[in-house]
């Protein structure tokens, strides 16, 4: 090798070591064992040669390393990026199906659709029964006096509302006079037929969310995931499954409004989740 090549290489070198420091590497191990071996060598050429070799050798193999680990990284942004944009993607599709169905008669008279509210990738979805009056009025759900009890439980949780995912088995008011939606108690609830027809918006949003654990509040939604006839004070506080995922039944908000002692046994069901939620991380 000329001087000339020597000097290009040792430029290389140094343009591949701060390199290797781009990557946030601010140390960089020789191999010794070539250092000093090959010092103890007269021929000092020969020598620096095999050290440059080294650092070259040592140098590239810790960029490929660092390498594939920002590529790694990158990659795993990126696939949460695009899974952000699908899930999100995904529940406003299925929304538009929603705000335009008339599969039964709930449709017809509804003021708005209520699909859901929360988080995509939430791990807890509570499922209620149906929208009320204010619900209806808002196209929120829970909103009224059994949403603001259960805003409370899901902060009692160590849970934002907006971190969880709350849905209905249906998505439209039902009101025992459906011709006048601004009559105050005029809630029903929802009829068999009506939530096996709604049921595959609320299967569609499951398998979206995919969420770690699922609550059902009160005996509507247990019974139409359960396929059940038995009453919600056996049912509530022991662990089925709906779609593969863990269901915790428990009393519906607007219960504990109506009785309050009710309140500790929800308490006791939402711990069950809290600890299998933290135990599947
Ligand atoms: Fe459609 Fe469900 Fe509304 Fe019935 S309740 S019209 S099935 S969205
Ligand atoms: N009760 C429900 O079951 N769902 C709502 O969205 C509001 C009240």
């Amino acid at each position: 090798m000329n001087q000339s090549e020597y000097i290009k290489l040792l430029r290389l070198v140094r343009t591949s070591i701060e390199e290797y420091k781009n990557w946030g590497e601010d140390e960089l191990v020789l191999d010794k064992s070539i250092l000093s071996e090959k010092n103890k060598q007269k021929d000092s050429a020969k020598n620096e040669k095999t050290v440059i070799k080294g650092i070259e050798q040592k140098t590239v193999k810790q960029e490929n390393i660092q390498m594939k680990k920002a590529t790694k990284q990158e990659q795993s942004l990126t696939k949460k990026a695009t899974q952000t944009k699908n899930a999100e993607q995904k529940l406003e599709d299925l929304k538009d199906q929603i705000c335009a169905c008339k599969k039964c008669e709930l449709g017809k008279h509804r003021l708005n659709a209520v699909c859901g509210s929360g988080d995509p990738y939430a791990n807890i979805m509570f499922i209620g029964e149906g929208p009320g009056f204010q619900e209806d009025h808002e196209g929120q759900p829970f909103i009224g006096k059994a949403g603001n009890l259960l805003t409370k439980i899901i902060e009692a949780m160590g849970y934002k509302r907006e971190t969880v995912y709350i849905a209905n088995i249906v998505k439209c008011h039902p009101m025992k006079n459906p011709e006048n939606p601004e009559l105050k108690g005029n809630d029903r609830p929802p009829t068999p037929e009506e939530m096996q027809t709604c049921q595959p918006y609320l299967d569609e949003q499951i398998k979206i969310i995919s969420p770690k654990v699922i609550i059902t509040l009160g005996a509507s939604s247990t019974r139409a995931l359960l396929k059940t006839d038995d009453v919600i004070s056996s049912l509530r506080g022991n662990f089925a499954e709906y779609m593969g995922i863990p269901l915790m039944p428990t009393y519906h908000p607007a219960a504990l409004l109506r009785n309050p002692k009710l309140k500790k046994d929800v308490w006791h069901d939402m711990q069950k989740v809290m600890a299998l939620v933290n135990k599947k991380g």
